[in-house]
């Protein structure tokens, strides 16, 4: 069976990849184009996608009885392929849950401390040579220990971030998804999303991407959150309406916000660079060796399962 891997991996996963199996290992670092996409439907039996592969209704009409029988995603977000429509096609699909929880979950209180203490804005000035030194009122935050956090999205990872939150900084954790969770720790369900984002003091998303959580967090939303809050975002660009942020943050609507992820990635609004108030990180997520090698171990083993005709490990 021959397999597709459209970007580069860690020399672990390469070197596994290469060994076992009848392997193309795409070397740029840029999604698939349409036209690659359409060859690696026609011409492999499976393919490892990722993000920004769009694998969409309408690849999948154009490509009428594809040869591929299996995308095996790296990374547990997959919004970028049409499950239904890959169904359909005769195609499954599966990703790496679990793998990437705890990196994903490190990054998200990384943009919390980062914004609320204003610990980008301190790196950019003392690098420019212009700080003055300490002073009782200098660059004062957002204190954190003891805060309350929201989390919109109580999955593995939003489980992670509540857990480091309440252990790590003696926060009140509440939350909000479709339904309440049974947890190890205390948490509050909030099944209305403003009124959870109306009482706390951090909001941090860790939803699905994909057309339910569209602009989730849109004006209104923005609107109900308290003055001195922070948006936190490691889920997915789409999830925030983008330009309603940039007014929210303009009007003084939020106190600030710290994205792992953006709308129209990797196109970043010059508004959000100039703002002081906001930390900008190139979707560092899981971007560790160990975590990115788990994650394509992970997809492998799919692959291998696939191969040998065994049942999915993590079919989506
Ligand atoms: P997960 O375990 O499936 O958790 C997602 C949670 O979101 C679930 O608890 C679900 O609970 C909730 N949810 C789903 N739809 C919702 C909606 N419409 N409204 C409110 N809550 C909703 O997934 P995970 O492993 O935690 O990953 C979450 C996401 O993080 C991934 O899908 C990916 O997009 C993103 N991610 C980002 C990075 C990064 O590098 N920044 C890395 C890894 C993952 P209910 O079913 O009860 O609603």
């Amino acid at each position: 069976m021959k397999l597709l891997i459209t970007r580069p991996m860690t020399d672990a996963v390469e070197a596994r990849a290469r060994a076992r199996f009848d392997v193309e290992l795409r070397s740029a670092t840029t999604p698939l184009t349409q036209q690659e996409m359409q060859r690696a439907l026609a011409e492999f039996d499976i393919v490892v996608p990722t993000l920004g592969d769009q694998f969409s209704a309408g690849l999948f009409a154009q490509s009428p009885n594809p040869r591929c029988k299996l995308l095996a995603n790296f990374g547990v977000g997959y919004n970028h392929i049409d499950v239904e429509a890959a169904r359909a096609a005769g195609i499954a699909v599966t990703n790496t849950p679990g793998a990437v929880t705890d990196a994903t979950a490190d990054i998200a209180l990384t943009l919390l401390l980062t914004t609320a203490r204003r610990a980008g804005e301190g790196e950019r000035l003392v690098r420019s040579g212009q700080w003055q030194g300490w002073h009782p009122t200098q660059m004062l935050g957002h204190h954190v220990t003891g805060k309350t956090v929201g989390i919109v999205g109580m999955g593995r990872i939003g489980q992670a971030i509540a857990r480091r939150c309440q252990f790590g900084f003696g926060m009140r954790v509440a939350y909000h998804s479709r339904n309440a969770k049974e947890l190890d720790f205390e948490a509050e369900y909030m099944p209305d999303l403003l009124s959870l984002v109306a009482a706390v003091d951090f909001v941090v998303l860790a939803v699905p991407g994909g057309a339910e959580t569209r602009h989730l967090i849109d004006a209104r939303v923005l609107a109900a959150m308290a003055p001195s809050a922070l948006l936190i975002n490691i889920a997915r660009g789409e999830v925030v309406d983008e330009v309603a942020l940039i007014a929210a943050l303009r009007s003084g609507q939020i106190a600030g916000a710290g994205l792992d992820v953006y709308e129209f990635e990797p196109k970043v609004p010059q508004a959000l660079c100039d703002m002081e108030n906001v930390t900008l990180l190139p979707h560092l997520g899981t971007a560790t060796e160990e975590v990115r090698s788990d994650m394509g171990h992970m997809a492998l083993d799919n692959v291998a399962a696939f191969v040998e005709g065994r049942p999915l490990p993590n079919p989506v």
